[in-house]
């Protein structure tokens, strides 16, 4: 579903990703560990084309993301096609205050796809439900526990029927007691067999969650195993110091 070849990234003179390479095959969770700097969410954000790439190759579903011999509308017409096939989560929810809950998860089927007000509405609901919060569809985002914000991220990047979800840190900015309701989220999308990719910090979760591990240090993925190996018994030492400290 998600295939990352040969990823470079630099800002200025500072190489970010040196040749990053991932797969993500259908209805699997891949996590990406590593310390903070190590270029995670700027590979997150290559993928959906947030950060344009220096070398490499980025396909969803079979179609390349990055286009350099694209130019103008044409590109920018191919990806906001594929961002729409692509559901991205981040740390801080980004939700819009001024909207209801239901008005921020239908914004984008209505803008984007043009639908009419009732099916959008239907919509919404349905993904709402999928989060538990479908009672919570007339709220402003300012009256949500930062638990509840972050579903209603979730719902809105679920509504635009996404091939695939990335998530970069979902959880990091959130009380500690609040970090569970979103996860079970993530769970539930995960029996869902929904494709995702996990950048996280919380181990437990990723070692539950995923079908495959990786962790990144400096730009390059140092390792990548099934998590149960990844995390009992990596064969980098650099996996294994980074553990020490995190787990
Ligand atoms: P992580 O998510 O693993 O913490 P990031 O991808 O955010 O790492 O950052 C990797 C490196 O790239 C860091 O050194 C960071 O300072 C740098 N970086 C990220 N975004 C930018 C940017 N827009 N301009 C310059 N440097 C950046
Ligand atoms: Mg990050």
């Amino acid at each position: 579903m998600v295939e990352v070849r040969n990823v470079h990234k630099r800002f200025g003179d500072l190489e970010v990703l040196k040749g990053i390479d991932l797969t993500v095959n259908r209805g699997k969770i891949i996590s990406i560990i590593g310390p903070s700097g190590s270029g995670k969410s700027t590979l997150l954000r290559s993928v959906n084309h947030l950060e344009v790439i220096d070398e490499g190759i980025i396909l969803l579903d079979g179609v390349q993301v990055n286009r350099p011999d694209m130019k103008g509308l044409a590109f920018e017409r191919h990806i906001n096609n594929i961002r729409q096939n692509m559901g991205m989560v981040f740390q801080h929810f980004n939700l819009f205050p001024h909207l209801s809950t239901i008005d921020n998860v239908t914004l984008a089927p209505r803008k984007l796809k043009g639908m009419d007000n009732k099916t959008a509405r239907d919509l919404g609901m349905e993904q709402l439900e999928r989060v538990g919060l479908a009672e919570k569809a007339d709220v402003f985002p300012n009256w949500l526990s930062g638990g509840q914000k972050q579903r209603v991220a979730i719902a809105r990047a679920l509504a635009m029927k996404p091939k695939v979800m990335l998530f970069d840190e979902a959880t990091s900015a959130l009380d500690p007691e609040l970090v569970e309701e979103v996860n079970l989220v993530m769970r539930s999308l995960a029996d869902e067999q929904m494709t995702m990719l996990i950048v996280t910090h919380e181990m437990g979760f990723a070692r539950d969650v995923s079908d495959w591990a990786l962790f990144m240090d400096g730009g390059v993925v140092v390792e990548e195993c099934t998590p149960d190996k990844l995390f009992s018994n990596p064969d980098q030492e650099r996996t294994r110091n980074f553990l020490q400290k995190h787990l």
